[in-house]
């Protein structure tokens, strides 16, 4: 596992670091014994920073990252949480989610703390003017956190006042080879090293998306110029080829996955990529950017929706109907959201409240997209026809 210099505070890091957000599942919830095994696997590979935080799993990615670093490896490790800005509205509301967070982990000191989710400096005054920023660097002085950073979701602009408004101690943002220009783009990642602020990386293959089923156009591209790496080895390479990044997070939700990620990880320097290699992703780009209708991460911010619409299915299942073709997608549109799911979850379903949209992190439409859904994958017989369906069935 090759490690990077935290170029603040010189934290040796491994430059894959560990997403506890998407675990291994058995019968649709998490398989506790075989997470707690992967992120053992993972520590033992050489993993030494673990990103968790207070909402992910509805607590149980903290649970389950104390339970695994349990019995000696916690002081071998870097922990990362995050305070979920938008559920603070009083100082004595972040001081008790720090204390359950500390207790999740059974941990008395944080690595990295970060606020989760800032989108504009606006968020981040919010937080300083209601006294949590002076009450981490407290924490900070006593050593109960020893890093203060942000995770970031937004425009360049927001992410520019954000990253030159405090000393932070590190960064994290989306960055991949098709937000080269998105969100903080890499203008924001060079700026944040310039500024001597270590840069995680999240959503390294945008929610899998990168990694999954991709266009055969887009995978001819690939193996045309090396036959040898998945499309998943592709988009961490291209990150880590940038020297600004420190570490690249990837929620490795199965033991192959996590071998892959730890063989790449052991020769994926900086500026390894040749000008052959970095031609091919001007390609795949293109490509991409044709056929991608919705850039939803599939993250899952803004769900429940108190009317059941499953909206990162409605997007993966309308992105995958122009990315891959149309018959097949359609039909499982109709399966997962509308036949065979617990209930009725597809677009139409929306009521347009708007309580999704102001937490996407992509800023993504939401209700005008659904409707867009709606008109191009359904119809008057696909929705009494699942009316009928489910009757029939009792679902
Ligand atoms: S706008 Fe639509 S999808 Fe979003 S929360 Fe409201 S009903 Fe659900
Ligand atoms: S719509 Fe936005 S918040 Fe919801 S899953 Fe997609 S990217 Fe995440």
């Amino acid at each position: 596992m090759l490690t990077r210099e935290n170029i603040k505070n010189r934290d040796s890091l491994s430059i894959l670091g560990f997403g506890c957000m998407r675990f291994p599942t058995r019968r649709g919830s998490i398989d506790v014994d075989r997470s707690v095994a992967l992120l053992r696997d993972a520590a033992a590979k050489g993993v030494n920073y673990f990103d968790t935080a207070y909402f992910y799993n509805g607590g149980k990615s903290e649970v389950l990252l104390g339970n695994a670093l349990s019995g000696g490896l916690r002081d071998k490790v870097k922990i990362a949480d995050k305070l979920p800005c938008f559920m603070v509205s009083k100082l004595d509301g972040a001081k008790k989610i720090f204390d359950t967070q500390l207790s999740r982990l059974s941990t008395d000191y944080i690595d990295y703390y970060l606020f989760h989710m800032l989108t504009d400096k606006a968020s981040f005054d919010r937080m300083a003017d209601i006294g949590v920023l002076d009450w981490m660097e407290e924490l900070k002085s006593k050593g109960i956190i020893k890093n203060i950073g942000f995770s970031f979701h937004g425009s360049k602009t927001d992410f520019e006042q954000i990253v030159t408004a405090y000393p932070w101690d590190m960064c994290q943002i989306q960055y991949n080879y098709m937000d080269e220009n998105n969100q903080a783009t890499k203008s924001g990642l060079c700026l944040a090293y310039s500024l001597g602020i270590p840069v995680v990386i999240m959503e390294p293959l945008r929610g899998g998306k990168l990694a999954g089923s991709l266009p055969k156009e887009v995978i001819s591209s690939f193996a045309d110029c090396r036959k040898d790496w998945s499309p998943a080895e592709w988009a961490l390479r291209w990150i880590w080829n940038h020297p600004e990044v420190t570490v690249v997070l990837s929620g490795m939700s199965d033991e192959a996955q996590l071998e892959e990620n730890a063989r790449i990880a052991s020769d994926a320097y900086a500026g390894s990529l040749s000008q052959e290699e970095l031609e091919v992703f001007d390609r795949v780009k293109k490509l991409l950017l044709e056929k991608t209708k919705v850039p939803c991460t599939g993250c899952g911010y803004c769900m429940p929706c108190p009317f059941g619409v499953n909206i990162p299915g409605c997007f993966s299942a309308y992105n995958d109907k122009f990315l891959l073709g149309g018959r097949i997608n359609r039909f499982k549109y109709y399966q997962t959201l509308g036949f065979l799911s617990k209930q009725p979850a597809y677009a139409s379903i929306c009521r347009e409240c708007g309580r999704c949209e102001s937490h996407c992190p992509q800023g993504i439409k939401i209700r005008r997209e659904l409707k867009a859904i709606s008109q191009e994958m359904e119809g008057f017989f696909f929705r009494n026809g699942v009316k009928i369906y489910r009757k029939f069935k009792r679902i």
